[in-house]
């Protein structure tokens, strides 16, 4: 045999090995990721939560609590750690609002998901800390930035006890220009139990999101629907699970 034969052979041999390596462990890391975030809740009764993303903003966040007071609807704000810690009285004020003040990591970092585990447990135990503090309160959940999740953060995530929480209707698409628009994207895709993604914070375009609340309010309330906070859309998630265990 020729050298250059057995050094093809070498080759083939090291690359089928490699994807004897890779493939069971990207099918095991689909499927855990998979199983992992709760994007909404399978339920018949019409209840949605409204998130919002990136905040607490000087200049939006207290607009929206305004809007969200007048409607009487309570929603949930995944916060950057350290935006919390710069403003703190919106965050009170949300807290006593009746909203869910929940994690959305300490610096929104890029790329979130491919840090060392124990990074992002300090990113995330960072700001249970300082919601802890400023509202008394703190859940078992967070939002990872962008909804990017792979194995490294799922693991570290069930390992630290966090449920990641995604959604299932964004209201911010690059097709979705004015407020009305995002108010129709939302309406179009809403089902019972949907989570829906919306701003608060980080860009000045999130005026949009604040001027769309309203009209999103209104035109779910008309069809019947009830708004509640993450957690009390899980604990629907819980009764479900236990339904089922029987
Ligand atoms: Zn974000």
């Amino acid at each position: 045999m020729s050298t250059s034969v057995i050094q093809t052979r070498i080759v083939i041999a090291v690359l089928l090995s490699c994807l004897a390596v890779w493939l069971p462990v990207k099918v095991h890391e689909a499927a855990e990721v998979a199983a992992l975030p709760v994007h909404y809740v399978p339920t018949n009764e019409r209840i949605v939560a409204l998130t919002y993303d990136d905040g607490p903003y000087p200049l939006y966040t207290p607009k929206l609590l305004h809007v969200l007071k007048y409607y009487h609807v309570r929603a949930t704000f995944f916060v950057i750690g350290e935006r919390a810690k710069r403003w703190p009285d919106i965050v009170r004020e949300a807290a006593r609002d009746g909203h869910v003040i929940a994690n959305h990591t300490y610096t929104h970092p890029a790329y979130f998901e491919y840090l060392p585990p124990a990074q992002i447990t300090q990113e995330l135990s960072c700001t249970q800390h300082i919601i802890y503090d400023l509202t008394g309160r703190r859940y078992g959940f967070f939002r990872p930035p962008k909804g990017l999740v792979n194995h490294n953060l799922a693991a570290t995530a069930r390992a630290d006890g966090y449920q990641i929480i995604l959604w299932s209707v964004s209201a911010d698409h690059h097709e979705a220009k004015t407020p009305e628009e995002m108010a129709e994207r939302v309406i179009r895709r809403i089902r019972p139990g949907s989570i829906i993604l919306m701003h608060d914070g980080r860009f000045a375009v999130r005026w949009r999101d604040v001027a769309a609340t309203p009209i999103i309010i209104r035109a779910l309330k008309e069809r019947g629907y009830r708004f509640v906070t993450v957690p009390e859309l899980l604990d629907k998630l819980r009764l479900i699970e236990k339904l089922r265990a029987k």
